[in-house]
C-alpha cells in the first residue's frame, strides 16, 4: 500500500521567516514600504514600486475580499491531509489595506464561494517555526 506524502512544508528563508513566524503567533504580516506606502507580497528584497530596500514588516487587518478562486476536487491535492479536505478551495484574497495573497478558504461549501466574498483570517500551526494563514467566511 502506498502511503500518501504529507503536505509539503514551506521552504523558509531569511526573507520569508518573519511571515511564517508571525503566522505561527497568529498574526498576518506583510512588508510595507516606509517611503511610498506600498504593501509588498510575497516577501521581496525591495519595494516593487520604488525600489526601497528597508521594508517594514507590518501587521495587516484580519479581513479581506475574494478576488478569484479555484476549487480542487482531486489529483493536485494528492497529499495526506488534503484528501480529507476535498474539495479544497484556494483563493486570491485582497487583504484590507494590504496586498493580494493566495490562501485556502475553509468552513464553507464550494457552491457558496464567490468573487467579492468577505473573509477573515485564522491560523494553523504547521511546524515548530511556522504557521499558515487560512480564511473563513467573515
Ligand atoms: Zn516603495
Amino acid at each position: 500500500m502506498n502511503a500518501l506524502p504529507k503536505k509539503p512544508l514551506p521552504e523558509i528563508s531569511d526573507l520569508t521567516r518573519p511571515f511564517w513566524t508571525a503566522a505561527r503567533e497568529g498574526r498576518l504580516v506583510m512588508q510595507k514600504c516606509p517611503r511610498c506606502g506600498t504593501v509588498n507580497f510575497q516577501p521581496k528584497p525591495w519595494c516593487i514600486e520604488c525600489g526601497e530596500r528597508a521594508l517594514e514588516w507590518t501587521e495587516m487587518p484580519s479581513e479581506g475580499t475574494v478576488y478569484s478562486y479555484t476549487i480542487s476536487h482531486s489529483v493536485a491535492m494528492n497529499y495526506l491531509g488534503w484528501q480529507e479536505e476535498l474539495p479544497v478551495v484556494m483563493c486570491l484574497i485582497d487583504i484590507d489595506d494590504g496586498a493580494r495573497m493566495y490562501a485556502q478558504l475553509t468552513d464553507t461549501v464550494a457552491e457558496d464561494v464567490h468573487v467579492g466574498m468577505r473573509v477573515r483570517v485564522y491560523f494553523e500551526e504547521i511546524s515548530k517555526e511556522a504557521g499558515i494563514p487560512k480564511f473563513r467566511p467573515a
